[in-house]
């Protein structure tokens, strides 16, 4: 078998950074963490570099890498600790590195998995906002460096692994009539629409599915999760927004479906375990454990769908109508959730105002075309000050 592979892990605290950290120890003939990184919880990033015992570790700041290198000296340890976005960059693109997670939440991941995409790695991309901030750039960036992008989003890992091999060549020249992007419908799919006033930020946390980061569980509960997915795949498999449908499935064990001109229709199946995606896309082409029990179709028993109900899901019209006016659409529909996002977890703003946020600031700027990244970026501070003058005027 080939050497063994090396794995920069961003955002190796968080949920994802786990479940990988979890596949990578299962399989150490094939893989070892080359860095880890993380921005909170230190003791955590502490107690990883001395099981994992990576090359690199990266932290935010000055003061947390002084206090982090001396605990890794004290403990016998050889990590070397790096700093901020420059750091993070360096342990994207090293040339010692074969795959990189990229799994930071939010638009604080964009140039470290930018800097991954153009080292032409191997791109396990968790960190979706970096792909709808930048898409057309993104893609650009991949197909320039010949880097490898495989999805880890478990619905986008799903169509994936049911597209035909060379599905670059286009969905229409494959076959393919529709995506069918399942969704579980969160915490609140039959929450009568007044109690809605009222949910807290841990009822919008407690995903009956999937046990997530915060900011991706309230975006589960909004739905905005399926809108920043319907965007990323359109990216990631060259779709047009009318072709791909959301179907409310609450069993998660369909994990998306793709639909052919023949009437065949493949799905991929799975209990809800980010380690399988994770697993599929460390190995593909090839296949390995992941640790994820078999599935259990007696115990499920039943499968049910149904439409999304777009009153009580206000965000996944927005985040339709920023996929399909393009541009610096997308950008700004996430980083006014983001502030949005933030707000509600600190209790400045009720839920039902995460979407009249959001709408507000996307109401107030003209789309415009975003040809570099200081475009995105300024296309995304501007909505983010946007939304810091509606929390000012509306939130707590
Ligand atoms: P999380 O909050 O559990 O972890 C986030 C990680 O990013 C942590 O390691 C944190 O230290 C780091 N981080 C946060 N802010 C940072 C910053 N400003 N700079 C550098 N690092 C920072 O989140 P998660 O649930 O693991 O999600 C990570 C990404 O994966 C998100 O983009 C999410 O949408 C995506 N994703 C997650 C899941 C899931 O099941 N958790 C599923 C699909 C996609
Ligand atoms: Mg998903």
């Amino acid at each position: 078998m080939s050497r063994v592979q090396r794995i920069t892990v961003l955002g190796a605290t968080g949920s994802i950074g786990l479940s990988t950290l979890d596949v990578i120890a299962r399989h150490p003939d094939r893989y070892a963490a080359f860095a880890l990184t993380g921005f909170s919880r230190m003791d955590e990033l502490l107690a990883l570099c001395l099981v994992h015992r990576p090359v690199f570790a990266v932290v935010p700041s000055q003061e947390c890498a002084s206090a982090l290198q001396q605990a890794l000296l004290q403990a016998g340890s050889r990590t070397e600790v790096l700093i901020g976005e420059e750091g993070l960059c360096q342990v994207s693109a090293a040339p010692e590195v074969d795959a990189v997670m990229a799994a930071i939440v939010g638009a604080a991941g964009l140039r470290p998995t930018l800097a991954a995409v153009r080292a032409g790695k191997k791109v396990l991309l968790a960190n979706k906002e970096a792909l709808v901030m930048s898409g057309a750039l993104f893609m650009q960036a991949v197909r320039d460096s010949g880097a490898v992008v495989l999805p880890i989003d478990s619905e986008h890992n799903a169509i994936f692994q049911c597209m035909p091999r060379d599905f670059e060549r286009g969905l229409s020249q494959v076959g393919v009539r529709r995506i069918l992007l399942t969704a579980s419908g969160g915490p609140f799919r039959q929450t009568p629409l007044q109690q809605l006033e009222q949910v807290t930020p841990e009822q919008a946390c407690a995903h009956p599915n999937w046990s997530m980061g915060r900011k991706i569980s309230v975006d589960s509960a909004s739905m905005m999760n399926k809108g920043l997915e319907l965007i990323e795949a359109c990216w990631l498999f060259d779709a047009r927004p009318e072709q791909i449908e959301v179907v409310v499935h609450p069993q998660s064990v369909i994990h998306s479906l793709v639909d052919y001109v023949d009437g065949s229709v493949l799905a991929q199946l799975g209990n809800p375990d980010m380690r399988t995606p994770i697993a599929h896309a460390m190995a593909w082409p090839q296949r390995v454990d992941s640790g994820v029990a078999p599935l259990d179709l007696f115990a499920i028993a039943r499968l049910d769908f149904e439409a999304p109900d777009e009153q009580r899901f206000p965000c996944l019209r927005l985040a339709r109508q920023a996929a399909e006016a393009g541009d610096s659409a997308p950008a700004m529909l996430n980083a006014a959730n983001e502030i949005a996002v933030a707000a509600f977890l600190e209790r400045r703003i009720r839920y039902p105002q995460i979407p009249r946020m959001i709408e507000d600031v996307l109401n107030q700027e003209p789309v415009v075309a975003l040809d570099t990244l200081d475009t995105v970026f300024a296309a995304d501070a501007r909505a983010r000050d946007l939304a810091q003058q509606w929390l000012n005027q509306h939130g707590n």
